[in-house]
C-alpha cells in the first residue's frame, strides 16, 4: 500500500463552504494516523482503528427525508418512509450546515459507486471527521489516480456530525436528519455520526436512480460467485446474514449490501467495502470478517481491554457493533464486482417464531409474495421477562431505502426472475426447535450446508419424492440435505409440541396477511397465492 500521497488540498467554494484546512483524499493511513492524534479512535490489537460513533450506534429512519420538487414529487412513495422535505428548508439548512463546517478542517473524498464502468457514478464526499472519511474509502469505490484527473463528482454527500439542528426552525423531527435532494444531488446529514447514514443515503438515491433512468433493478442483496460461474444473491433485512453468508471462502465474494441488476444479464456491486455486524464474531465461525479486521478497518462502538482486544461478546454500548473494511480485505473476491444473471437466489429471513423451515424452495408467485412482505423477526427485550418476538415487514427487504412503490422493484424482479430461469429459496436463519427464548438460532454451518447443497443441485429434483408441502407455508421443504440432520430441516419435529408449533406457525400466518393488505390491490391473484395456504384463527 502506498502511504507517500502528498498533502492535497482543494476549494469548496463551490458548496458554500469556506473552510481554511481541505484535507483531501488523504491515505487510509493518514486518517488512521489522524484519527488517533485528534483523541477521536483508539487502535485495537488488529490494526484496526476502533471509534465510538456518539449518540447514535444505528440509522434514525425516522429523520431520514427526500426534497419534494418538479422530479420527485410524482415518482416518490411518501409516507413514514419517504418522508417529505421543502426545497427551501433544504436549501436554508444546507446554508447553515455548510456555514457550520466553514470554520472546521474538513475531509474531503472522491470516490464512485456502481462497479459495471456504465453505471458509474463519481461521488464527492465532504466530511467533519477523519474517520467518517476513512469510512468512505473503505465503503465506496476508489477512483485511480487517472480517473481522480480532472474528476468530475456528480452526487455529493455533505456530513456534519456536530451540526445540531433546531427542529422547531429547520423543520426536521429533532438535531439529527438525512435528507435527500434528487435535484441538487446532495445527501445532508447532521447531528448523527452513525456511518450508515452516508452508506445508506447513497443507496436510498440509487434506488431511486437506476430504475427511473437506468431500467436497472437495484436490490439490497448480497452476492458471490461460485467456480461453477453461478452468481448468487441473497437478499434480506438487518441481522439476515447477507454479509456473513455471502463470505464463503470457497466462492467469490462480489459483495455484501448493494447490487444492481442490469438489463444486460448481469449483476453489479454499487460499493467497494463490506460493512459487517460484528456481535459474537469469531474467527473459527467467521474467518473471512474475523481476517478483515486488520489496519483499515474501522470498529465502531467495541470494548476493547488496555490491549487493544476486543470483546465481540460486549454490547455495552450496542447490539449494532460494526466494522467496514474495503473488499479487498477479504480474500477470495470478483474482480472487478460484477457477475453474471443469478442462477439462485436466497431470501434470507431471521424467523425468530422458529416455525419457517431452514430451507425452502419457492415458486415465482411464492417468491413475488415473500419479496412484496419481507419478513424478518424482531426478538423483543428481555425488559418485563417477557419474550414475545415480534414480526417484521420491510417490503422488498430493505422499504427503508426504497423511495419508489414496492411493486415497482417486485415487477422489475419478477420479470427478471422468469427471464433467467432463477431458483428461488426461503432461508430460515432464525431459530430452530421453538421460538426465541425456548428454542436456539439456527447453527450457522447448518445453514450454509443448505446453502451450498441449493446451490450445488443437491437438494434433488423439484418432486414430491424430493420434497414436502409444508401444510402452513406452502413452500417446498427438503427432506434431506447433505451435512445437515434431517430432522433439522423440519421445523415442526424440532419442537416438542405439535399443538404449540402450529399455534405459533398460524400466528405469523396471520401477521403475513394482515401485512400484505396494503399490497393487495396491486397483487394478481398469482401472487397472493404465493402467500402462506392455510390460515389462522
Ligand atoms: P445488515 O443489513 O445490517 O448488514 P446482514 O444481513 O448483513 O445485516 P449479518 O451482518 O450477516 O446480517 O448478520 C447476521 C448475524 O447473525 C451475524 O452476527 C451472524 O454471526 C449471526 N448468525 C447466527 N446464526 C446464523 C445463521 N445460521 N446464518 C446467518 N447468520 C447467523
Ligand atoms: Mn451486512
Amino acid at each position: 500500500m502506498n502511504s507517500t500521497t502528498k498533502a492535497k488540498s482543494i476549494s469548496l467554494k463551490e458548496y458554500g463552504i469556506t473552510s481554511e484546512k481541505v484535507s483531501y483524499q488523504l491515505s487510509p493511513d493518514e486518517l488512521h494516523r489522524i484519527t488517533i492524534e485528534k483523541g477521536m479512535g483508539k487502535a485495537a490489537s488488529s490494526g484496526a482503528l476502533a471509534v465510538n460513533t456518539g449518540e447514535f450506534t444505528g440509522r434514525s429512519p425516522m429523520d431520514r427525508f427526500i426534497v419534494k420538487d418538479a422530479r420527485t414529487e410524482d415518482k416518490i412513495w411518501w409516507g413514514d418512509i419517504n418522508i417529505p422535505f421543502e426545497p427551501e428548508a433544504f436549501d436554508k439548512l444546507y446554508d447553515k450546515v455548510t456555514a457550520y463546517l466553514g470554520d472546521k478542517e474538513v475531509f474531503v473524498r472522491d470516490s464512485y459507486v456502481c462497479a459495471d464502468p456504465a453505471y458509474k457514478m463519481n461521488i464527492r464526499v465532504i466530511n467533519e471527521y477523519p474517520w467518517s472519511n476513512l469510512f468512505a474509502y473503505n465503503m465506496f469505490l476508489r477512483p485511480t489516480e487517472e480517473e481522480l484527473q480532472g474528476f468530475d463528482p456528480e452526487w455529493v454527500v455533505v456530513n456534519a456530525p456536530g451540526f445540531m439542528a433546531d427542529a422547531q426552525i429547520d423543520g426536521t423531527r429533532q438535531h439529527n436528519f438525512a435528507i435527500l435532494n434528487f435535484t441538487k444531488k446532495i445527501a445532508l446529514v447532521g447531528g448523527t455520526g452513525y456511518t450508515g447514514e452516508i452508506k445508506k443515503g447513497i443507496f436510498s438515491a440509487l434506488n431511486f436512480i437506476l430504475p427511473v433512468d437506468k431500467n436497472t433493478l437495484p436490490m439490497h442483496c448480497s452476492a458471490n460467485y461460485g467456480v461453477n460461474g453461478d452468481t448468487a444473491i441473497f437478499f434480506g433485512l438487518s441481522g439476515t446474514g447477507k454479509t456473513t453468508l455471502s463470505a464463503d471462502a470457497n466462492r467469490k465474494l462480489i459483495g455484501d449490501d448493494e447490487h444492481g441488476w442490469t438489463s444486460e444479464n448481469s449483476i453489479f456491486n454499487f460499493e467497494g467495502g463490506c460493512y459487517a455486524k460484528v456481535i459474537d464474531l469469531s474467527a473459527e465461525k467467521e474467518p473471512e470478517i474475523y481476517g478483515a479486521i486488520k489496519k483499515g478497518a474501522i470498529l465502531e462502538n467495541v470494548i476493547m481491554d488496555d490491549k487493544g482486544v476486543v470483546d465481540f461478546a460486549d454490547t455495552s454500548i450496542t447490539q449494532n457493533t460494526r466494522v467496514s473494511y474495503p473488499i479487498h480485505h477479504i480474500e477470495n473476491i470478483m474482480k472487478p464486482s460484477y457477475g453474471d444473471n443469478p442462477k439462485n437466489i436466497f431470501f434470507l429471513t431471521a424467523d425468530a417464531f422458529g416455525v419457517l423451515p431452514p430451507i425452502s424452495r419457492l415458486t415465482p408467485a411464492q417468491a413475488a409474495y415473500h419479496f412484496i412482505s419481507g419478513y424478518t423477526a424482531k426478538v423483543a427485550g428481555t425488559e418485563a421477562g417477557v419474550v414475545e418476538p415480534q414480526p417484521s415487514f420491510s417490503a422488498c427487504f430493505g422499504a427503508p431505502f426504497m423511495p419508489l412503490h414496492p411493486t415497482k422493484y417486485a415487477e422489475m424482479l419478477s420479470a427478471k426472475m422468469k427471464e433467467a430461469g432463477v431458483n428461488v429459496w426461503l432461508v430460515n436463519t432464525g431459530w430452530t426447535g421453538g421460538p426465541y427464548g425456548v428454542g436456539k438460532r439456527m447453527e450457522l454451518k447448518y445453514t450454509r450446508a443448505m446453502i451450498n447443497a441449493a446451490m450445488n443441485g443437491d437438494l434433488g429434483l423439484y418432486t414430491y419424492d424430493d420434497y414436502h408441502i409444508h401444510s402452513v407455508f406452502g413452500v417446498a421443504q427438503p427432506r434431506s440435505c447433505p451435512g445437515v440432520p434431517d430432522e433439522v430441516l423440519s421445523p415442526r419435529a424440532t419442537w416438542k409440541d405439535d399443538a404449540a408449533y402450529y399455534k405459533t406457525a398460524f400466528k405469523l400466518t396471520n401477521a403475513f396477511r394482515e401485512n400484505f393488505k396494503k399490497f393487495e390491490a396491486f397483487a394478481n391473484e398469482e401472487i397472493r397465492r404465493g402467500g402462506p395456504q392455510r390460515y389462522g384463527f
